[in-house]
């Protein structure tokens, strides 16, 4: 029947993850929607996976890009390039770190390569802290670091990496406990783990953990945790790649959050800025960026059509406030999705921030994981014209929302009505 989900089984991995018993092939978008190869147009809340910040084909990305293919596409690092200039400015000003260097990459894993290569470097130690269930690519280092199990393949990580807890409020063993005695746990937890190591290069985590289903800790937790770093001079690599640029409505950065922490050391970022177009890179003050010894390039991290594309999208997202729309159209959205939710026995838990909410269902009456659940609703909304994602620890049992941040409160509605269709039909 569908032969192009044939020939890709035939030639591709097979985990290469693809959504649908019957896969899609996305053929073009506009605004929040995109159109499969049928025909089938869908409101888009999954953001071609975050990385469809403001709108598909947004006409001042689109203009930037052609206007920048018809003069060169990319010229190499090794010559001056002014877009990559212009951007790493850009960046380097928001990212509140002082005297802050910006890297580009092609991609969020390679970000993430590249910081905890500057950090075991300038620490001279390749232990690194991470958190439980979380995700930080897929090349060798960077599955070594994942500890969302369905994401990290058995490999031989060339670094000695140690997990913490407090990335997830509601599940594991400090769930019952208070935000502040939650905290207090999870900061034992982590002063345990170094009372019995070589001292780390860093901690790194995503302020809100993304494939981990969108959980938040508790807001203070990485300060607390920064404190207790602090004093051991290991650095915190904030994993900004979903939560960046607005996302999380109240805040430009996930980090901030946990706003007495300060900036992080290194932040990394992917995924949103290019709208599509392959942007990642890492962000550290000088004396961190500047520790590596000999030289290292990425051929096409920062090639003038890629930075051309960011400082477009960049510019149309600070220029139309989106990041005051994700806190408006997200907090309306999350209240109507928990208001679903009082109703349905399945649902545990409506979370999130801005426009990355997540929906945790369990086994109705239990407190059990229920994948079965979560990829029936994908399906049903798929059927409804909607797209969403789906995320969380090795039984994946959340669904995950992300539309472009200039998602309006009428296809917030629109998307919500037939989200709870799908709910009700699996409960
Ligand atoms: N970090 C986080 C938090 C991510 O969500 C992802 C991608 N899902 C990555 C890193 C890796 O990014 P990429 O897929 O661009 O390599």
């Amino acid at each position: 029947m569908n032969d192009l989900y044939d020939r890709h089984r035939a030639v591709l991995p097979d985990w290469l993850a693809l959504y649908y018993e019957d896969p899609i092939e996305i053929t073009h978008g506009e605004g929040r929607h995109v159109w499969d190869s049928a025909g089938r147009r869908y409101l888009d809340f999954f953001g071609g996976i975050l990385t469809t910040m403001t709108a598909h084909a947004l006409p001042e990305v689109t203009k930037a890009v052609s206007e920048q293919a018809g003069r060169i596409i990319h010229s190499s690092t090794l010559y001056l390039n002014r877009p990559m200039v212009e951007l790493a400015e850009r960046i380097a000003q928001l990212s509140g770190i002082p005297d802050a260097r910006v890297f580009f990459t092609t991609s969020g894993t390679e970000a993430n390569d590249t910081a905890l290569l500057l950090a075991t470097a300038y620490r001279r130690s390749n232990t690194v802290l991470a958190m439980r269930n979380s995700y930080h690519g897929r090349s060798f280092s960077t599955v070594g670091i994942t500890g969302n199990r369905s994401w990290s393949p058995s490999s031989l990580s060339p670094l000695q990496t140690l997990y913490v807890h407090g990335g997830v409020r509601t599940r594991g063993p400090f769930a019952h406990l208070d935000d502040a005695a939650f905290i207090v746990a999870c900061v034992e937890d982590l002063k345990d783990l170094l009372g019995h190591t070589r001292p780390p290069a860093a901690l790194i985590a995503e302020p809100v953990q993304g494939v981990g289903g969108f959980t938040s800790p508790p807001d203070g937790l990485y300060a607390a945790f920064r404190d207790v770093l602090r004093e051991h001079g290991i650095l915190w690599i904030a994993d900004e790649v979903q939560t960046g640029w607005g996302r999380t409505g109240e805040h430009f950065w996930g980090w901030q959050a946990h706003g007495r922490s300060g900036p992080p050391d290194l932040l990394t970022f992917a995924k949103g800025i290019g709208n599509g177009m392959s942007i990642g890179g890492v962000v550290a003050g000088a004396e961190i960026m500047n520790c590596l010894d000999a030289n290292s390039i990425s051929t096409f991290g920062g090639t003038q059509i890629t930075m051309a594309a960011g400082l477009a999208n960049l510019n149309y997202l600070l220029e139309h406030d989106l990041q005051g729309n994700a806190r408006r159209v997200g907090g309306l959205l999350i209240e109507r999705l928990r208001a679903v939710a009082a109703g349905l026995p399945g649902v545990r838990e409506v979370r999130g921030r801005g426009l990355m909410i997540g929906v945790e269902l369990a086994r109705p009456g239990t407190d059990e994981a229920d994948p079965k659940a979560a990829a029936a609703v994908l399906e049903a909304a798929r059927e409804g014209g909607l797209l969403i994602g789906k995320g969380g620890g090795h039984n994946t049992s959340a669904l995950r929302i992300a539309p472009p941040l200039s998602l309006t409160v009428a296809e917030a509605e629109e998307g919500a009505a037939v989200l709870e269709n799908a709910l009700r039909a699996a409960y």
